[in-house]
């Protein structure tokens, strides 16, 4: 292989960047993070989304809600799942949104977030914490906001300090970062591929890694149930990251949230 200039350069600027320990880095020397998401407890994940995680070799992170209906039908199913090394995550005891908002009719008035106080919010929390450990045996949890919301009573109280302590991270629905140092612990990005091609969604990939962050799929039904993601799409996302483990490191949330921290530890950034 002939060495130009221009190739010298290439690689002297990587070395620098490798170097560099006022860098963020992550495992492996991969270029970006990515998790991929599940939430609500539905069939179609067990059914559809969790075979072609295990075909593919990668790891994903299901968001859970006490009052899903697979919880009660399907446990032992949830039980194989976090055995074969997947994460179960709390999505919430009963996924109480502000019903208040624009398209929230759906919601049922008992579950209005709109009308809970933090104390409700904060047992509700314990009582699925209690649960995913009667499944899986862990303790230390992430988790995603239902409906993305993050306040109670009306939305005048907001609980992303309350998820800060409670929870080794929190998956919201915030725009993509613009560099690691805007990642947000208790409410971090989010982007939902149910509504995008296979191209838009490798785009995300790709700006993701020319950045440094950390891609998060945000699934619903896969293949089944609603808010679908395509199986075929879903298929083809896990064929290229698995094409791409080089570049990507693809892990669960809290894996990835717990690796974040002890960098933000390391180059004493804030938490928050
Ligand atoms: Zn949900």
């Amino acid at each position: 292989m002939r060495i130009t200039p221009l190739a010298l350069c290439f690689t002297f600027a990587a070395t620098l960047a490798h170097a560099d320990e006022s860098a963020f880095h992550w495992p492996h020397g991969a270029g970006a993070a990515v998790c991929l998401t599940y939430d609500d407890s539905l069939a179609s994940q067990i059914d559809v989304a969790y075979p072609q995680l295990e075909a593919a070799g990668l790891k994903g992170t299901f968001f859970l809600q006490g009052n899903g209906g697979t919880m009660e039908s399907r446990v032992d199913d949830w039980r194989q799942i976090a055995e074969a090394g997947h994460e179960l995550a709390s999505h919430s005891l009963m996924h109480p949104c502000r019903k208040g908002l624009p398209g929230r009719d759906w919601v049922a008035d008992k579950y209005d977030l709109d009308q809970y106080n933090l104390e409700r919010l904060e047992s509700e929390m314990e009582v699925t914490n209690i649960l995913l450990h009667a499944i899986d045996g862990q303790t230390d949890r992430t988790f995603a906001y239902p409906c993305g919301d993050t306040a109670v009573s009306n939305g005048t109280q907001p609980f992303l300090e309350f998820a800060r302590e409670f929870f080794v991270a929190s998956r919201g629905v915030s725009p993509e970062l613009g560099s690691m140092r805007d990642f947000k612990f208790s409410d971090t990005p989010a982007f939902s591929p149910d509504t995008k091609t296979f191209e838009e969604c490798v785009a995300y990939l790709e700006d993701c890694y020319a950045k440094g962050t950390v891609a998060i799929f945000l699934n619903h039904g896969v293949g089944g149930d609603y808010l679908v993601t395509d199986a075929k799409l879903h298929e083809q996302i896990l064929e290229y990251l698995a094409e791409n483990q080089d570049r990507f490191w693809i892990d669960t949330f809290k894996n990835v949230t717990l690796h974040a921290k002890s960098e933000f530890d390391r180059l004493d950034w804030p938490i928050e």
